[in-house]
């Protein structure tokens, strides 16, 4: 994939932009949101460039439970275990500014349901 096509997070991937990792595996990474919303805001981005949660199949399953399963291990390991919020915007209009699919990992402050 060319430099140009490539998307912010797997420029970040790819270490050509800074970011605070807090998790890295085969299949995902994990970085501190550089706006955070709330006291603890982590990214869970796929290696895999898909662009929306809409556009994965079905052989993306195993991809998409591990990266459930890795956002509970970095709420659990930043103490937040017990109340955090996984979120996934999917769309422009649904609030997705980077179109490479990311998990928003949100916890250390009342979070108030349904989200703005
Ligand atoms: P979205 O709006 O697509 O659901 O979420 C994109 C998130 O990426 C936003 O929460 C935004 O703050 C975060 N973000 C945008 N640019 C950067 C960046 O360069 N580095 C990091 N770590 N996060 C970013």
């Amino acid at each position: 994939m060319s430099q140009t096509t490539k998307t912010l997070f797997q420029r970040i991937i790819d270490r050509e932009l800074p970011a605070s990792f807090v998790h890295e595996d085969e299949h995902c990474v994990v970085i501190k949101d550089i706006n955070p919303g709330a006291p603890l805001h982590l990214l869970v981005v796929p290696r895999k460039p898909i662009a929306r949660l809409i556009d994965t199949t079905a052989e993306d399953q195993a991809l998409l439970g591990h990266l459930l399963l890795v956002a509970n291990k970095v709420a659990r390991d930043a103490g937040h275990g017990e109340a955090y919020r996984i979120a996934i915007n999917n769309g422009a209009a649904a609030g997705q500014s980077v179109f490479h699919l990311h998990l928003h990992v949100l916890a250390g402050r009342p979070l108030k349901w349904p989200p703005g």
